[in-house]
């Protein structure tokens, strides 16, 4: 009898609230002999692995390299290879800062099939929670994800704040930040040499979870904005006049969700 294939199949486990789950995600994570689990995985989330499957958590928040990179990789092969069902499970979207690009690149390099299963990205849901919209026709041609965590490695040069602060002020582009917090005062004073002070920026600490919190003001503020609201990671920060339509949503309280 022929083997079957060794797969591994890279899931999103959206931002938090465990209703985001696709209905491919949870197949994935019902039919998983072994989990392998992210820190920014909601631990609702869990509820849909068998009680027979392996839960291993590999994660490695706050930049504290608790399971390093290479050793996830290799146990992914590992497991596989073995012939177990792996589900890789990880915040958000796995292919949108989620390393699921390099993870996806090394099991095909060892001959393992990749199967992906996408997310909803925490830049997403940080918006809906705002009660603005990313791309308001009235306010902006787009958006722009970016990391505000310098790259390892030196892999790229860093981000040119200043460069992207013009762009965004010439396109109506708006600014969706991951992983900002701890850069907030170069981040701020990058995007303050090419959009104006008063472009309004907000932060959202745990987007989609029921404890999310939110702060909002304007560029000028946005590193006090920070200290006074003591928001923390895992947080993102939206720059741009899409800001400007939430006001609606700010006035009217008693049409937003508990
Ligand atoms: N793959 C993930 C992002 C991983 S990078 C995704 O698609 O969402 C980790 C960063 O994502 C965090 O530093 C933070 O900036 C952001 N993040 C993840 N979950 C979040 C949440 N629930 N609320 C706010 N930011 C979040």
């Amino acid at each position: 009898m022929r083997t079957p294939q060794p797969f591994v199949t890279l899931v999103g486990a959206g931002p938090g609230d465990p209703e985001l789950l696709t209905l491919k995600a949870v197949k994935a994570l019902q039919q998983a002999s072994v989990v392998l689990v992210d820190d920014l995985v909601h631990p609702d989330v869990l509820a849909h692995v068998s009680p027979h499957a392996r839960i291993v958590h590999v994660g490695k928040r706050g930049g504290c390299q608790s399971t390093p990179q290479a050793f996830i990789e290799k146990l992914m092969v590992q497991e596989a290879l073995a012939g177990e069902n792996v589900v890789r499970l990880k915040g958000g979207d796995p292919l949108i800062f989620g390393r699921g690009g390099e993870e996806r690149a090394h099991l095909l390099a060892q001959g393992i099939e990749v199967r992906m299963v996408n997310g909803i990205t925490a830049g997403v849901a940080a918006v809906q929670d705002l009660g603005a919209a990313l791309t308001h026709r009235a306010h902006a041609h787009g958006v722009v994800m970016v990391t505000g965590h310098a790259t390892d490695k030196g892999l790229l040069p860093p981000v040119d704040w200043a460069g992207l602060a013009h762009a965004a002020h010439a396109s109506h582009l708006t600014l969706v930040i991951y992983m900002g917090v701890q850069n907030v005062a170069t981040i701020q004073q990058g995007l303050l040499m090419g959009l104006p002070p008063h472009t309004p920026v907000a932060l959202v600490e745990n987007a989609s979870h029921a404890q999310s919190r939110q702060a909002h003001g304007t560029l000028h503020q946005l590193q006090n904005l920070l200290t006074q609201s003591q928001i923390s990671s895992p947080a993102i920060i939206i720059v741009g006049d899409v800001l400007r339509a939430m006001a609606a949503v700010q006035t009217a309280p008693e049409t937003k969700q508990a």
